[in-house]
This record gives C-alpha cells, sequence and structure tokens, in this order.
C-alpha cells in the first residue's frame, strides 16, 4: 500500500498582501477560519506566520499564542508549525515563540539569496533554534534551500543538536536560489534517503511552479505542500479563491499517483508526533 501524502498548507507567509489576493489571511480570524476550511478540505499541517494589523495590536509571540489556542480548538489534531523564518523577527527573536509548543517549526540549516535579500542563517543561531525546538520538544522541519543544507540537517542530527528521524522540506523556486529542476529534485531525493535512511520529506514548490513539485512529490513517495504564502495563483490566470482550494488541487492530483491525503493520525505518526486528546478541542 501506498505512503498517505501529508498536505501541509502554508495559510499566509510573511509577503502576500490582501492587494495579491484578497483570499490571504491577516488578522487572527482569518487565519483561523482560513485552516479549518483547509483542513476539512485535506490539509494534515498549517505552516503559520503572523502579522501585526491593527485589529488585534500585540507582540508576535502573543499573536502565535492566538492564532495556535484558535487553530487548536477548531482543528483537532491538525500539525501546528510555525515560521521561524527571517521575517519573524531578527536574531533569537525569530525563535520567539517556540515557548509555546507548537508540533513542529521551521529551520533552515544554512543562508541562501532571496529575491532582495540575504536570507541569513549564520551557524550559532541555527545552533540557539535548534536548541530551543529541543528544549519545548518542537520537532523541525529543516528548510533545504539547496544540497549543502541537507548535509547540515544530517550533521545537526549526528550532533545531537536536533532529534531524529528528520524531516526535510525542499524548496524549489525562489527567485536568485534553487529554481525548479527535475534533476536536482531526484537527486536531493536520493541524497537523503542515502543519509537519513528514516527521514521524511515534502516538496515545496514557489510560484507558478507550486503544482509542478506536488506532482513530483506525489510521484517520488514525499509529501506536498500548498497555499497562498507560495502562490495565490489556482492556475496561471485565476485567482485562488482560498487556501482551501489550493489543497483541494492537491487531493484532486493524489488518486493520478496511487495515493491518498493523509489523515491528521497518519500524519502524526509518519512524523513521529505525539497523537493529540481531541477532547479539549470544540466543535468545529
Ligand atoms: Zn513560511
Amino acid at each position: 500500500m501506498s505512503t498517505p501524502c501529508i498536505i501541509s498548507v502554508a495559510i499566509t507567509g510573511s509577503l502576500p498582501k490582501k492587494k495579491d489576493n484578497p483570499a490571504v489571511p491577516i488578522t487572527v480570524a482569518e487565519q483561523v477560519e482560513s485552516t479549518h476550511a483547509a483542513y476539512e478540505a485535506g490539509a494534515a499541517l498549517v505552516h503559520l506566520h503572523v502579522r501585526n494589523d491593527d485589529e488585534t495590536p500585540t507582540s508576535s509571540a502573543d499573536r502565535f499564542a492566538l492564532v495556535l489556542d484558535g487553530i487548536r480548538r477548531h482543528c483537532p489534531g491538525i500539525i501546528t508549525q510555525v515560521s521561524t523564518g527571517g521575517r519573524s523577527g531578527a536574531g533569537r527573536e525569530r525563535g520567539g515563540m517556540l515557548h509555546l509548543r507548537p508540533d513542529m517549526a521551521s529551520l533552515a540549516s544554512g543562508s541562501v539569496n532571496f529575491p532582495t535579500r540575504v536570507y541569513d542563517n549564520a551557524p550559532d543561531l541555527v545552533d540557539w533554534l535548534a536548541a530551543e525546538m529541543k528544549t519545548y520538544g518542537v520537532k523541525p522541519e529543516i528548510e533545504a534551500f539547496d544540497l549543502s543544507m541537507i548535509f547540515q540537517a544530517v550533521a545537526l542530527e549526528n550532533a545531537g543538536k536536533i532529534e531524529g528521524p528528520l524531516h526535510v522540506q525542499f524548496v524549489m523556486g525562489i527567485k536568485n536560489a534553487m529554481p525548479v529542476d527535475r534533476e536536482v529534485f531526484e537527486f536531493y531525493v536520493r541524497t537523503l534517503a542515502r543519509l537519513a535512511p528514516d527521514a521524511t520529506w515534502t516538496g515545496a514548490g514557489i510560484g507558478k511552479e507550486q503544482l509542478t513539485l506536488a506532482k513530483w512529490s506525489l510521484e517520488l513517495g514525499g509529501h506536498c505542500r500548498t497555499g497562498l504564502e507560495d502562490n495565490v495563483r489556482l492556475d496561471r490566470d485565476t485567482l485562488a479563491p482560498s487556501n482551501a482550494a489550493l489543497v483541494k488541487q492537491v487531493t484532486g492530483l493524489c488518486d493520478a499517483y496511487g495515493r491518498r491525503p493523509a489523515t491528521v493520525d497518519e500524519a502524526r505518526r509518519m512524523l513521529r508526533l505525539p497523537a493529540v486528546d481531541a477532547s479539549t478541542a470544540i466543535a468545529a
């Protein structure tokens, strides 16, 4: 039987604005509602950034607390993953929400050029974020923007700085970083399997190649990421009406590759995350 596919939905991100697509959820209520619709559509993992707005002016960590609380109550069992990316603050501010104990957090294991800046992940910051994740029992999702970051992830695991098994996301399509390239993608998959045979992985395509990476990931036994953070379009001409619509696009592809979307329980087992006591959830 083939491995069920964990569908991650990156609902907001740090860049897409309402003017790019009115469906981008910004307020806490919008983020919880959008996650719930994506969860009902088949997403098992939500990747989160928070933005400040005038409606609920709070610190970034307080805002994460509100969003995580709403999501945990309305989407029983969904895997919560916070971004510790560069726009969550500078330096150690980027890990300022880890004490909230989300299930997972993103962890870039090296630096890379982004469209207009350097995505700076110095070794001491990577080590510090990894240590904080370990302290609070948060599983890292390694963000691999190039091949060296896969090797760095394995080195972190071997040094005991992060606990295995690794979960790695291969990111392609960001301007000035690794383009969408099939041979490189296959080499990533083979390299991770060689260095860390028990690792799991997700393919994330940014921009118009979002579905290309979803198809390759379904084909090669990996997991899929979608969402308005990565691409505000449903196809080349149509704005995506919602995160749920993007999730449905991926669930609709599964069958052709002999796959099906993972339930939240299956996703938790595959990522070795604890099962959740759903009794604290309220009826959605
Ligand atoms: Zn993100």
